[in-house]
């Protein structure tokens, strides 16, 4: 890579673009997602890598000058998919990678620079996101064989939520489980939540102690009480299955259901986690699927499962905030966020409808207007607190994070 500052020019508008770029990299089980940045977070270019592991593995790739390209991946290897996507970006000359990390247990509650300590604990804390740390580590490992110049950082889900104080990080259960086993609620969509309260507070201007929830709903879903900037209880746990329902996964169930299933049915560890995290939620009420759009559609159309999923998720979403509220010295406003919080209008005034003794008014009709990436407010006069649709940018915010990690910001 050049030592000078690289500057591209559109082909269309000629306008200099993706200046300094950080490359943002999202490796999962079996998906690589990733964003190319640039310094001033106007432009960026976005790709997937879907399908890994099989034959039908391939990289879908939209250019700066919005052409789409697909690329195979024989095997469906993830290095091989990681190679192909760094030689797609490398004539844009990133300057750093931030890599989104699942967990970061209670280590880490900011971004880091990585070096071999850092990737060898996000390895251990594979016992912690079996299914997505080891995915995490492989993306730093394959950049790091390719440019082991250019600086990398991790940015965990859970460090946002390092803030949480024991009253509400602790389970009542025998101390030890937590002083030798780290048993404890860690949260999850940390880069989420901070990046959505974050921009609630700059577009609001709060200057005094102000206190958001912040509901995040998409196909995994949570809520966080953030006080002053700091996540003081949020709704997942030690996994991200406690909380809120969502599109496959149960959220809060008694913990004796266990038991129950064993008991009862014969049912293996192994069968009632897959039921509780796959097979659960939006889908498995509604028996149609995870997908809220489907969900609203069949509902419409009389589909009683339908529409008991739907009061479920907003009754139990309500109940979560109510709850949540309590973390909070102060509550300013609740923000929406997530393909579902972006999106649904009706479900946002169902949710607030659960929570009808706190005062709160909307206006339906600005309430509509706030969905397909729309931000604003939508609280009617005399309303006890702010009601905000914020779309998240968690990209964006890796981005940020590496860079301050870096010192570049
Ligand atoms: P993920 O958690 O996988 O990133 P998203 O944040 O994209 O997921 O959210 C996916 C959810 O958002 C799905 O349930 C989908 O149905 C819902 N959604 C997206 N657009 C709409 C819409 N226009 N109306 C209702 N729900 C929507």
């Amino acid at each position: 890579m050049s030592d000078s500052t690289p500057v591209f020019n559109d082909r269309n508008t000629g306008k200099s673009k993706l200046i300094n770029p950080t490359l943002v990299l999202n490796c999962g089980s079996s998906s690589i997602k990733y964003a190319l940045i640039s310094e001033d977070e106007s432009t960026r270019i976005t790709g997937l890598a879907e399908n890994l592991g099989l034959d039908t593995a391939r990289i879908k790739h939209t250019t700066l000058n919005g052409e789409k390209l697909e690329i195979t991946i024989p095997g469906g290897r993830h290095e091989l998919a990681l190679q192909k996507i760094l030689a797609l970006l490398e004539q844009y000359h990133f300057v750093a990678v931030g890599h989104r990390v699942v967990h970061g247990g209670r280590e880490y509650s900011k971004a880091v620079r990585v070096d071999q300590h850092v990737l060898d604990e996000v390895k251990r804390l594979k016992i912690l996101a079996p299914l997505h740390n080891p995915a995490n580590a492989l993306g730093i490992e394959a950049v790091e064989a390719i440019y082991p110049d250019i600086p990398q950082v991790v940015v965990f889900d859970t460090a946002f939520h390092q803030t949480m104080p024991p009253v509400a990080y602790r389970y009542p259960i025998p101390k030890a489980l937590y002083e030798e086993e780290k048993i404890r609620r860690y949260g999850f969509h940390g880069t989420s939540h901070a990046y959505v309260s974050e921009r609630a507070s700059e577009i609001t201007d709060a200057k005094g102690p102000h206190g958001w929830l912040t509901a995040h709903l998409g196909n995994g879903c949570s809520a966080t009480a953030v006080y002053n900037g700091e996540s003081l209880d949020t709704s997942m746990g030690l996994t991200p299955l406690e909380g809120l329902m969502m599109g496959t996964r149960s959220g809060d169930v008694d913990p004796s259901l266990h038991i129950h299933l064993k008991r009862k049915l014969g049912m293996s560890l192994e069968e009632i986690d897959t039921m509780l995290n796959s097979e659960s939620g939006l889908l498995g009420i509604s028996g149609l699927s995870n997908d809220l759009r489907t969900i609203e559609q069949a509902a419409n159309e009389g589909h009683k499962d339908a529409q008991l999923a739907i009061e479920m998720f907003c009754y139990r979403v309500g109940k979560y905030l109510a709850s949540l509220s309590c973390a909070l010295p102060d509550f300013t406003g609740i923000v929406f966020t997530g393909g579902i919080g972006e999106n649904s209008a009706t479900t946002r005034a169902r949710i607030l409808d659960v929570m009808r003794h706190f005062g709160i008014k909307f206006n339906a009709e600005k309430n509509d207007d706030l969905v397909g990436g729309a931000e604003g407010s939508f609280q009617d006069e005399g309303s006890s607190i702010e009601l905000w649709v914020i779309p998240t940018d968690e990209e964006c915010q890796i981005a940020k994070e590496t860079c301050q990690a870096l010192g570049l910001k």
